[in-house]
């Protein structure tokens, strides 16, 4: 189902209206976690003065460690929903149990699938019940195949609107957090119709590389990256090494600013 040789074709998907894929270059950007109402607002507010359509934000976290902060569940459901009204900014935001599915369905108006559950399959069927877009992240393990034959779980089980997502892949390199497989992006390109999109942050875990290789996505011919973004990294609960500060954010728009376009 996730083929080109069926469907010749990009497939365009909407998250809230936004259109996303099919020659459109897309950014998605905000905090790694919602955190509080002054902290998601003051991004989004940044996130607006450079026409970012889409909003991201985690409330529930997939953490690496127990004792990490998890997120905060309902009540960050809450302020994205908040923040999409006062910005107009639909937002995406991580699922990490089936049994979620609709109350997220509420709030959100994309489903994202984190690298750590690409191959939860409960999940995916949870996801391809709804009618929302899903965007499917890489897993840090995962070859190429198995992330299309994931996107043809989601399908299969009735909602073919999928965005595919390189996120970075666990090598032998120690230098970056992941191994940003752009090779991965110019393949699915060929071999699906689903849009792609890159996850420079995650991709990279280093700052100071999110713009390069966000420019390196233009090139490649992705549909769009999803980028995280926080007014103060350094008092971040998730992932502030690789956020960019409001100033970084207004370097990365200007440099790629000349191949976005959103409708
Ligand atoms: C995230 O987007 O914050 C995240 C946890 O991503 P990944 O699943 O790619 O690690
Ligand atoms: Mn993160």
């Amino acid at each position: 189902l996730v083929s080109r040789e069926l469907q010749a074709h990009d497939s365009v998907v909407s998250i809230g209206g936004v259109k996303v894929g099919g020659g459109n270059f897309t950014v998605i950007a905000g905090p790694c976690s919602v955190e509080s109402q002054e902290q998601l607002f003051g991004v989004a507010n940044m996130l607006t003065q450079h026409n970012i359509p889409l909003l991201r934000g985690g409330a529930f976290k997939p953490r690496t460690s127990p004792y990490s902060f998890q997120g905060l569940g309902v009540e960050g459901l809450e302020l994205l929903k908040s923040a999409k009204a006062k910005f107009n900014m639909p937002v995406v935001s991580e699922i990490i149990d089936p049994n979620d599915a609709d109350l997220m369905y509420d709030y959100i108006d994309c489903f994202q699938i984190g690298a750590r559950n690409m191959q939860n399959f409960r999940l995916l069927e949870a996801v391809g019940k709804q009618d929302k877009t899903v965007l499917l992240k890489r897993g840090m393990s995962a070859t190429i195949e198995e992330l299309l034959l994931a996107a043809e779980y989601i399908i299969n089980a009735g909602n073919s609107n999928v965005i595919l997502c390189e996120r970075g892949i666990r090598t032998f390199e120690t230098a970056t957090r992941n191994t940003l497989d752009l090779s991965a992006v110019a393949y699915l390109k060929e071999k699906s119709h689903l849009p792609v999109f890159v996850d420079p942050s995650h991709g990279t875990g280093i700052k100071s590389l999110i713009n390069p290789l966000s420019r390196a996505a233009v090139a490649v011919g992705a549909d769009g990256i999803i980028v995280e973004a926080h007014l103060n990294p350094k008092e971040a609960l998730s992932d502030g090494h690789q956020a960019l500060t409001a100033e970084d954010f207004a370097t990365l728009m200007a440099d790629i600013k000349p191949f976005i376009t959103a409708a």
